[in-house]
Order: structure tokens, then sequence, then C-alpha cells
């Protein structure tokens, strides 16, 4: 078995969610990856079953409990288990497309899911949890990260995609947004498709997307742009 991943969760019927359709959901039935989860609350001890308390040092909102989260990841990552342990977190480093290529070459990953302001830090330490964030903005839990980030990660398990040539010129692999698209019909609202597409000249047709490429992102991203203006340098 090749990547494998295990959530840990309080909503284990969120999963596999998105990922149980199309390309993802077919490559999980025919077992080019694995997915688990693990319910937390499973782990608690008291007849209501809780695992949120109130935050030290007061504050809105409930924190997740060191030690009802260590019991249930030390259930799930046996001492050698190799896969990393994620947490869904907004303090975490931006998960990247180099990340998801990463991650997609491993054994998989052990991911936990927050909820309520998160997590007690505690757990975070003790269990080396690496924590990392989908964007600059809040969920309301780690769950939708999770699809998220597996969704970018199973893509590129060999055998996923259809066309894994496709997967190569996409935004973010060569570091420039991608060139746009175009299909039939020819002619949409009085709207042609730019001639040199049709040209048959392959060399014409790749200077032009990598012209618009090289626009889009310059306009749209100049933090992408003024990277790969560096890289060129340091090629040439
Ligand atoms: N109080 C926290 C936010 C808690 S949001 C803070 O200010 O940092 C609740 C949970 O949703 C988090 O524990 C995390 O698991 C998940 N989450 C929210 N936004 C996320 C993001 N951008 N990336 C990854 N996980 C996120």
């Amino acid at each position: 078995m090749g990547f494998s991943a295990n959530i840990l969760t309080l909503y284990p019927e969120m999963f596999p969610g998105p990922l149980g359709q199309s390309l993802s959901g077919k490559a999980l039935e025919k077992g080019l990856w694995g997915l688990e989860t693990t319910q937390v609350r499973d782990f608690a001890k008291d007849k209501h079953r809780s695992v949120d308390d109130t935050p030290a040092g007061g504050g809105a909102g409930m924190v997740l409990r060191a030690d009802i989260l260590a019991l249930a990841i030390d259930a799930v990552a046996k001492p050698d288990d190799p896969r990393p342990r994620l947490l869904m977190s907004p303090r975490g480093l931006p998960f990247t497309q180099k990340r998801a290529h990463e991650l997609a070459e491993g054994p998989g990953a052990i991911i936990v899911c927050g909820r309520f302001e998160g997590i007690d830090q505690r757990v975070i330490d003790s269990r080396q949890l690496e924590e990392v964030c989908i964007g600059d903005y809040i969920l309301s839990g780690g769950e939708i990260a999770a699809i998220t980030m597996l969704d970018a990660i199973v893509r590129l398990i060999p055998g996923v995609m259809g066309n894994m040539e496709s997967a190569d010129t996409e935004s973010f692999e060569t570091g420039l947004l991608e060139h746009p698209h175009y299909t039939r019909p020819s002619e949409f609202e009085g709207m042609a498709i730019p001639e040199v597409l049709t040209s048959g000249n392959h060399k014409k047709i790749h200077d032009w997307r990598l012209a618009e490429a090289e626009r889009i992102t310059r306009e749209r991203r100049p933090d992408l742009w003024s990277r790969y203006v560096c890289d060129e340098d340091e090629v040439d």
C-alpha cells in the first residue's frame, strides 16, 4: 500500500465526502490510496463523552482536551508508524504544491482536525504535530481543510489521474499560473478562439502559451512573478 491517511476527527461521517467521487473516489475503490477515520469522541472518559473544555485564562469558545486527543493519536500512530502527523491549523506553514508532491510520494499521513478554538498546545508539543494551513482564512473545523489537502495530494499519486502530462503544466508546477484554455465551439457569442491555437504550429502555440502564462502571473501574482524571474536569473 502506498499513501494511506488516517483522519482524527469529531465528524468521521464527513469522509470520504467529495474524495469518494470522481478520480479520487475511483482510485480509493481500486486501492491506489487508503483512508481511515478515527472518532476522537470514542476516547472520552465521562458518560457525556465530552472532548472539550473552557480555555485556561478565560476567553471565548472551547478547546479540545490534550488527554483525550493524545489517547486517540497514540491508538492510531504506533511508534514505528512512519507517517507524518499533521494538524490542520491556521498557524501552520502554508500548504503548497511542493508539499503535496512530498506527501504523495510518502507512506501517507495522520491528520488531526481541530474544532472550536483549537486544541491544547501540550498535545501539539508532546505528539510532535506539524501544523499545516491551507490558506489565510478561518474555517470552522479541520475536516474541510484536510479534504482539500488530501485532494491535492491524491491526484498526484501515480495512476489516479488519467493524463499525468496535464499535471506538469498546471499552475504552481512551473512557477507560473497556467495559460487560458479554449475548446469548441470555434465561435462563442461573437468571440473566436485565438488564431495561433488553430494554426497547428506547435512552436508558436508553445510560445503563445508561455507568454500568456507569464502575463497572467505578472498581473495577478507579483509574489510568484518575482520568484519566477529570480529563478530564471539563477539558471542563466
Ligand atoms: N482559534 C483558531 C482558529 C480555530 S478554527 C485560530 O485563531 O488560529 C477551528 C479549527 O479549524 C482549527 O483548529 C483547524 O483545525 C481548522 N482550521 C481553520 N482554519 C484553517 C486553515 N486556514 N487551515 C487549516 N486548518 C484550519
